[in-house]
């Protein structure tokens, strides 16, 4: 395998586990809602609170959503996979194991493809395998009915259904590792198995980082715990390089460990020394039956997947023409693939769509913390704006003010921003004549100086003929009536 960039003289070598809450309405095991944001306690039924004599029944569109992933990342779909306790002791897991799989996961191997610069990597995947969240504990600014601060027990969150993917150690950096979590962010709410939500935990990376010589085996690594943000997971793989590269040259041993990112320091510290598997004692769970999954199912829910972003973006260079870059951001998430396709439709410009879409749109769309699917400006509206520039009614300037007007709610429909403004470019070539006589009678010196031979002299006249005509003469048209009169 080839080296990877060394940072220090060392390679850096990272493998990601990303927890993806399955979007279902009822958790995994029970019937319990999942919805977020609750009152604590009001969404753990019996089961979830491990009350005596309850039983787990496994929730189909959990099931559901895993083969969804395991066909888009072309993993094996195991026929017959295994659910198994998790023993440890938590004040939040109240059976006191939690119930995921260990030997046979249901999604085996597949990978993920994603750009990193102009590069196309590859990360192979390990598994996904389903399994439950736990609760949580309040233990800050948390206090009882009296006012007396102590720790509180929520629930709700107990039973949620998770799909966890477990990368190979194939990442060589922190950049790749977060165009890779990126990636796989975006196709998990593309297949719609997962709304991606990152403030409400509901996709969230740990990642395992080791440093090593260039050749050597691998070197032990430290699990940098529950990054949820790709800004903090870069920050926080950072930091772990650099400590680990000043442990070694201090002569100084890693030590395998779970250490936890503090956003507010940009440091990671040591939470344990990782336990080893054999510290939980899995075993297969009793209480539910190997999960067997038909080859009729695995075909139903092949044939409901969305053409994949992969193959759409394909479909975007071959079909319009849309360069390797442009069509990996237009299939960054479906809303914006379908607004693009719609613009394209509508006007026939796909690449003037694509420089509007990576261009003015996103950056009011940034500038408001907004998604495509919020944008004031419609597919059809954008459609219209970039047809004015093609048949030459507008210029690009003007057009970037008629979208503002727009995207401010100014007025509805681009004509009516273009006469409001009186941005309509001049198309009277008798008045644009008159405006280059002007100039070239103006001007003597940039005359001269262009027909002894200075293309500078002609930008300038140029220059002034658009600013004589407040910016709505055509350009082409100013250019070719210029040339025309100075002969
Ligand atoms: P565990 O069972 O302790 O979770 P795994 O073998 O499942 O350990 O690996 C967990 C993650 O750690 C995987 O994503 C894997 O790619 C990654 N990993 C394993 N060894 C290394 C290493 N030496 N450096 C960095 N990442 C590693
Ligand atoms: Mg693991």
């Amino acid at each position: 395998m080839s080296t990877g960039p060394l940072i220090r003289g060392y390679e850096v070598v990272i493998g990601l586990e990303t927890h993806a809450q399955l979007s279902t309405a009822s958790k995994i095991f029970s019937g319990a809602s999942t919805a977020f944001g609750a009152a604590p306690n009001t969404q753990a039924c019996a089961v979830d609170l491990a009350l005596p004599g309850t039983l787990p029944v496994m929730n189909r569109a959990a099931v559901d959503r895993a083969i969804r992933l395991g066909l888009a990342v072309g993993a094996k779909v195991a026929p017959l996979s295994i659910f198994a306790r998790k023993n440890y002791f938590y004040p939040d897991l109240p059976k006191g194991y939690q119930i995921s799989q260990y030997e046979t996961p249901v999604v085996q191997g597949g990978s993920v493809s994603f750009l990193l610069g102009d590069e196309r990597k590859t990360v192979n995947l390990t598994r996904a395998h389903l399994e439950e969240d736990a609760g949580k504990s309040l233990h800050e600014s948390y206090h009882d009915e009296h006012g007396q601060p102590c720790s509180g027990i929520d629930l709700n969150r107990a039973g949620t259904p998770l799909l966890e993917i477990v990368t190979e150690p194939d990442m060589r950096s922190a950049a790749e590792a977060v165009e890779y979590a990126k990636a796989l962010h975006a196709l998990v709410m593309w297949l719609g198995i997962c709304d991606g939500n990152m403030q409400e935990g509901s996709f969230r990376c740990d990642a395992n980082v080791s440093v090593r010589c260039p050749g050597a085996p691998f070197g032990t690594r430290r699990e940098i715990k529950n990054l949820n943000s790709f800004r903090n997971m870069a920050q926080a793989i950072d930091f772990e390089i650099n400590w680990q590269i000043d442990q070694i040259e201090d002569g100084l041993a890693i030590q395998q460990a779970t250490v936890l990112f503090n956003p507010d320091t940009g440091e990671t510290r040591s939470m344990r020394t990782k336990e080893d598997a054999h510290d939980y004692r899995y075993f297969p769970d009793p209480d539910l039956p190997p999960l067997v999954i038909a080859p009729e199912w695995i075909e139903a829910v092949r044939a409901s997947l969305p053409e994949l972003p992969a193959a759409m973006a394909q479909r975007f260079q071959a079909a319009d023409g849309l360069p390797l870059y442009d069509a990996a951001m237009m299939t960054q998430s479906l809303p914006l693939a379908r607004f693009y396709e719609a613009a394209r439709d509508a006007c026939g410009q796909p690449k003037l769509v694509a420089n509007w879409l990576m261009g003015e749109v996103s950056k009011r769309l940034n500038a408001e913390g907004k998604t495509i699917e919020h944008s004031p400006v419609s597919a059809r509206t954008l459609a219209a704006l970039i047809g004015r520039i093609g048949d030459g009614t507008i210029s690009h300037n003007a057009a970037r003010q008629v979208f503002d007007a727009l995207w401010d709610g100014q007025a509805a429909e681009v004509d009516a921003v273009i006469e409001a403004k009186g941005l309509k470019q001049m198309d009277d070539s008798g008045a644009l004549e008159a405006i280059v006589d002007e100039v070239v009678a103006a001007n003597p010196k940039s005359v001269d100086e262009y027909r002894a031979g200075k293309d500078k002299a002609f930008n300038a006249l140029v220059g002034q003929v658009m600013k004589a005509s407040r910016g709505k003469a055509n350009p082409a048209q100013v250019n070719e009536l210029l040339k025309k009169r100075l002969g």
